[in-house]
């Protein structure tokens, strides 16, 4: 533990348990919000719709336009709808696609959120949004972003689909293993990022076996909230930056991107942040970059960017965005360096 640091709580109303959605309405009120706007992804209409008929009156309207990175032509749609419904509030429904929506609305118009969680990917509990335009994914981080209430209910995650779960419970995994060796993190954020990853270590494998399994989606669920409070708390380094910049100017899948470069990410780092990642030789053995590999090949989530779809010609643009205004990290940014990485994750190179 470090005896010098600082400690700043970001705090959102979390409602955690199964069946716990129907408490939606109380929300509203507890906000004294009576106008809902729920939003949701297109996939996840009917979710939305039969949230909007359980909560009758208080639900002013469905917006179902979500799409993943959060662009900007996607939330000026969205605020005409805001606009229209007189909305007094928003619910966001669904994954970290539709929580970027609803931050961008948030930040923009000051109306309160619920959100209604159903992956894993930690949005819903950070002051922080990443935001696209003209090919690029800009980093927002206010006070203003951070929803007002969460509702955790793993029942409306027992139906996520086993290779969505994979990948995002890896992306909420990779939020810990960065926040453990964070310039800024404390012994709380230390605490919350190993309990996160050893819920998802524990959780994963279980429902990749029976993805019906209510304690393994609980595990989970718990897990992400964890690592996402992390994500909230500290400062992220290469990793971050390098999905970020796959998927704001490659049109990468967000938490598959995550799961192909978190072994090669903690590779690059392990050795400069040999004491903070030392508690994870317990799960992952005495190489992390390998055993997280391992590890993910164990899940069946895709393993190289060739298989996400990035052309190889790409790569040398990518290392120059990802390198040119670097996140804090332990080990130095060198482009050539960074360049290897992700040729090794462009392979799908087991890290040695
Ligand atoms: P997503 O929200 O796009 O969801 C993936 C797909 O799964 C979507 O089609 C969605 O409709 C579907 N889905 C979600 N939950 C489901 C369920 N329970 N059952 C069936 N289908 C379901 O993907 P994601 O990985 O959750 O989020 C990615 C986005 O979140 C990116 O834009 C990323 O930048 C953002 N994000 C932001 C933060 C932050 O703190 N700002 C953190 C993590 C991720």
């Amino acid at each position: 533990m470090s005896d010098v640091f600082s400690y700043e709580v970001f705090a959102a109303r979390i409602l955690f348990g199964p069946g716990r959605l129907a408490e939606a309405g109380q929300e509203l009120a507890r906000l004294c919000c009576g106008r809902a706007l729920i939003l949701t992804t297109a996939s996840q209409k009917p979710a939305g719709e039969h949230l909007r008929d359980a909560l009758g009156p208080l639900a002013v309207g469905l917006f179902a336009g979500a799409v993943m990175h959060t662009p900007v032509e996607v939330t000026q749609a969205a605020l005409g709808v805001v606009a229209s419904t007189r909305a007094d509030c928003v619910i966001a429904y669904g994954g970290g696609s539709t929580i970027g929506l609803g931050k961008a609305i948030a930040l923009r118009t000051k109306l309160p959120q619920i959100v209604v969680p159903t992956t894993y990917a930690g949005s819903e509990v950070t002051p922080i949004l990443g935001e696209t335009q003209a090919g690029l994914k800009i980093m927002k981080r206010d006070p203003q972003i951070l929803p007002e209430t969460v509702i955790y209910d793993p029942e409306l995650t027992v139906r996520l689909p086993v290779a969505v779960s994979m990948a995002s419970g890896l992306n909420a995994m990779a939020h810990a293993l960065e926040g453990l060796y964070a310039q800024d993190r404390n012994p709380v954020s230390t605490l919350q990022a190993l309990a996160g990853v050893e819920a998802l270590h524990g959780a994963l494998p279980a429902i990749l076996a029976n993805p019906a399994n209510r304690a393994a989606r609980s595990a989970a669920l718990y897990g992400a909230w964890l690592c996402g409070t992390v994500l909230g708390t500290v400062g992220m380094s290469l990793h971050h930056k390098l999905c970020h910049t796959l998927g704001g100017s490659f049109g990468l899948q967000h938490a598959e991107t995550h799961a192909v470069i978190l072994p090669q990410a903690l590779a690059y780092n392990e050795d400069g942040a040999r004491a903070a990642l030392a508690p994870l030789a317990k799960l992952f053995g005495p190489r992390l970059g390998a055993g997280l590999f391992d590890f993910t090949a164990h899940l069946g989530v895709p393993l190289s960017l060739r298989a996400l779809g990035l052309a190889e010609s790409d790569l040398d643009r990518a290392t120059r965005i990802a390198t040119q205004n670097p996140y804090w990290n332990p080990v130095p940014v060198e482009v050539a360096s960074v360049r290897r990485l992700l040729q090794a994750a462009w392979l799908g190179r087991r890290p040695d």
